[in-house]
C-alpha cells in the first residue's frame, strides 16, 4: 500500500487542519521565555511520502525547537553506528510507565535507562555520539561530537538544520533536572561519557530549529527504510528504522503511549514545543506542530490532526482493512 494520490492527500490533510485548528484545549510549555511565548493559535501540519512529494497546511513558515522529537533520530544514528543488540542492551526498549523527565524510573528498574524516548535513556543515548565521532577519527572535541548529531539530524531532514542559540542558552541554564539525571544514569555506570557533556549535547540537539516540512521528511525518511524521499541520501539502514519505530512504539507519546497507538495505530515522537511526529511505514510521514500540550506534555491539536489523518488515509498498522 501507499499514500492516496496527491490530490486526496493535499484535501484529507486542509480538512484535518480545518476541523482541529480551533479547538482550545491544553496548556504551552513555560519553562523557557522562547516556548512560553509562542502563539497558542499556531497550528501546521505537514505530509510526506516516501515517493519524495510533500504538503503542508497552516503556519507553515515557523519555526521551533526541535525538543524531545530530536530523541528518535539521534537514536537512529546511534544504532546504526553501534549496532541494534548493543544499543538496546546498553538503553533499553520498554516503556517506563512514568512522565519523560522521571527520577523514579531510574530507580525504579534494573536497566537504569529503560526507553531512549524519555530522558535518562535519551541522554544515555546522546553519551554514545562521541564514541562515534571517534570511530570517525576525531578525538575528544565537542565540535566533532556536535558535528555527528546535526550532520545527522540535517541528512534526515534533508536541508542544513541549525541550532536555535537563543533556546540552547535559555535551555542549559534550566537543564539542572537532566544533568541530575545524567549523573544519576553515570552512578549506575550506563552513561558513556562525561555526564555533563552528554547533558549538554543533548540539550544542544533538543534546541535544533525546525518547521514541519523539515519533521514531516526526518519521518518519511525513517517511512523509507532510511532513505530520505526528497534528497535520495541513505541515512541509515533499513533495519536500524525498524528498531527505531518499534522503540518509538513503546514510548513515543510518553506515558500516553498506549492511548496513542489504540487511537492512531503508527509509531510516533511528541516534544515540548508542540511538535508531533508520525511514521507510515513504507508510505510516509506526518508532521503536526501546534504549542498548546496535555497533561503529559503532548501537543492536544497535533495529536486530534494526526488521528484524523490516520483514518482518513487508512495508516493504522494494526488495521486488517
Ligand atoms: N528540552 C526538554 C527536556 O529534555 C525536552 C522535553 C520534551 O520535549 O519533552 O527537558
Amino acid at each position: 500500500g501507499h499514500l492516496p494520490e496527491d490530490t486526496t492527500v493535499r484535501e484529507l490533510l486542509q480538512a484535518a487542519y480545518d476541523q482541529h485548528r480551533h479547538v482550545v484545549d491544553g496548556a504551552v510549555a513555560t519553562y523557557i521565555p522562547q516556548l512560553a511565548q509562542a502563539d497558542p493559535t499556531s497550528c501546521a501540519a505537514s505530509v510526506a511520502s516516501v515517493a519524495g512529494r510533500a504538503f503542508e497546511v497552516g503556519d507553515v513558515d515557523a519555526r521551533f525547537s526541535i525538543q524531545s522529537v530530536s530523541k528518535p533520530f539521534v537514536l537512529a544514528l546511534v544504532v546504526e553506528a553501534v549496532g541494534g543488540e548493543r544499543a538496546r542492551n546498553l538503553l533499553g526498549a520498554n516503556a517506563t510507565g512514568l512522565p519523560f523527565d522521571s527520577v523514579m524510573a531510574v530507580e525504579l528498574h534494573d536497566h537504569r535507562t529503560m526507553n531512549p524516548m524519555v530522558n535518562a535513556g535519551a541522554i544515555a543515548t546522546t553519551s554514545l555520539v562521541p564514541e562515534i565521532a571517534a570511530a570517525r577519527g576525531h578525538h575528544g572535541g565537542a565540535c566533532e561530537d556536535w558535528d555527528v548529531v546535526i550532520d545527522g539530524l540535517s541528512a534526515f531532514a534533508g536541508r542544513r538544520l541549525d541550532v536555535d542559540e537563543d533556546v540552547y542558552a535559555c535551555e542549559s541554564g534550566t537543564n539542572l533536572r537532566n544533568r541530575g539525571i545524567a549523573h544519576l544514569v553515570h552512578s549506575h555506570g550506563r552513561l558513556h561519557c562525561d555526564p555533563d557533556l552528554a547533558t549538554d549535547l543533548y540539550t544542544r540537539q533538543c534546541s535544533v530549529s525546525v518547521d514541519v516540512h523539515d519533521l514531516a521528511v526526518m519521518a518519511a525518511t525513517l517511512a523509507d527504510g532510511g532513505v530520505n524521499p526528497l534528497t535520495g541520501e541513505r541515512v541509515v539502514s533499513a533495519r536500524t528504522c525498524s528498531e527505531v519505530l518499534a522503540v518509538m512504539a513503546t514510548a513515543g507519546l510518553y506515558e500516553l503511549s498506549g492511548d496513542w497507538l489504540w487511537e492512531v495505530g503508527l509509531p510516533g515522537k511528541s516534544g515540548v514545543s508542540g511538535a508531533v511526529v508520525t511514521v507510515a511505514p513504507g508510505k510516509g510521514g506526518l508532521a503536526v506542530w501546534s504549542p498548546p500540550l496535555d497533561a503529559a506534555g503532548n501537543s492536544v491539536r497535533g495529536g486530534l490532526v494526526t488521528r484524523t489523518l490516520s483514518r482518513s488515509m487508512g495508516l493504522n498498522v494494526f488495521a486488517s482493512a
